[in-house]
């Protein structure tokens, strides 16, 4: 059964998008089945992930309206274990068009259900609104995941949101769970990210995640290059944590996996082991009829695997 995760907050630019490319493509690479949903008309998670915003391809547009099913809206991603539900602008005319009509509000949640068994996560990008989308994925969600600025009137706007997650539940998704809050552009130096981040551990005991996410220049970048930052600039900071963040989440959930990507850097030898692997190298080369270089081109490409475990 997949664990639906919404990605939320109802304030503009705190970095939901960023974080659910980042985060899905970080389970992904755990080989977990992972769903990206992206349910803002901004389509940010769709360019962010590589692909174009075009108005004729199945999207959450088209689910939501009953115009195709969830099997015919995925895409593929640069990552083997990620897939797409994208968006275009035209799901801004959702909060218009279902108005009216009845079990609005479980659209994407009927819509999403065939792929239960497909995935392990599905993440959903909120718009920065209280909306009908955002409704609709609050609905079709296990739990939401709220992401969050160490700013001093942080805990003003996210008054809200915990209001309409106490609705919902009431009305229509009594199991909805807080995933986690997430510090999101986190800067740790300064003494009033400190002071914020002490506030909000009382207010939200052990649902402040572990990991905050800090403010990291590839994070900004990656997106310009439809990339997650995991294959844009692994070795950043950036990537570091978003991995860090699917550890926390993995472990959570208990599910063991591991996280593979590109490790381009080798390791320093000293001569006398350069010696030794350069002797060996001519003999496999010379046994596998290779050309020169070849054993050490195959060790730059390889994965390197992490144990999750
Ligand atoms: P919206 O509410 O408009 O959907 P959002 O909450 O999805 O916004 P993002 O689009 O993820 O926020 O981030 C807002 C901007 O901040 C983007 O330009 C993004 O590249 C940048 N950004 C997000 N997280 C970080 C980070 N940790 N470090 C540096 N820049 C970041
Ligand atoms: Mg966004």
């Amino acid at each position: 059964m997949a664990r639906i995760i919404a990605v939320a907050n109802q304030k503009g630019g705190v970095g939901k998008t960023t974080t659910a490319i980042n985060l899905s493509a970080s389970l992904a690479s755990a080989r977990l089945n992972t769903l990206l949903v992206d349910c803002d008309p901004q389509s940010n998670a769709t360019s962010g992930i590589g692909l174009g915003k075009d108005p004729l391809r199945n999207s959450t547009y088209k689910l939501l309206l009953g115009e195709c099913d969830a099997n015919s809206a995925l895409q593929k991603t640069c990552l083997e274990h990620l897939s797409v539900i994208p968006a275009d602008n035209n799901l801004v005319g959702v909060n218009f068009e279902l108005i009216d009509i009845e079990g609005r509000e479980f659209k994407l949640r009927n819509g999403l259900a065939p792929l239960s068994e497909r995935f392990k996560f599905i993440l959903i990008d909120c718009p920065p609104a209280l909306d009908l989308l955002t409704l609709n994925a609050l609905v079709a969600a296990d739990s939401v995941l709220i992401i969050m600025q160490a700013e001093y009137f942080a805990l003003e706007g996210i008054s809200a949101l915990l209001n309409t997650i106490e609705r919902i539940r009431a009305a229509f998704n009594p199991a909805l769970e807080i995933e986690g809050v997430l510090l999101a552009m986190f800067e740790n130096r300064t003494n009033l990210s400190q002071q914020v981040t002490a506030e909000l551990k009382k207010f939200f005991g052990d649902k402040l995640l572990t990991t905050a996410i800090p403010r990291n220049v590839r994070l900004a970048e990656a997106p310009s290059h439809g990339k997650p930052v995991l294959l844009y600039d692994p070795k950043s900071r950036g990537a570091e944590s978003y991995i860090q963040l699917a550890k926390e989440i993995i472990q959570k959930h208990n599910l063991s996996g591991s996280v593979a990507f590109p490790e381009a850097a080798q390791k320093e030898e000293k001569p006398v082991e350069e010696a030794r692997e350069e002797k060996k190298e001519g003999e496999e080369r010379k046994a596998a009829n290779a050309p020169r270089g070849w054993r050490r081109w195959r060790e730059r490409n390889k994965l390197i695997t992490i144990d999750l475990t």
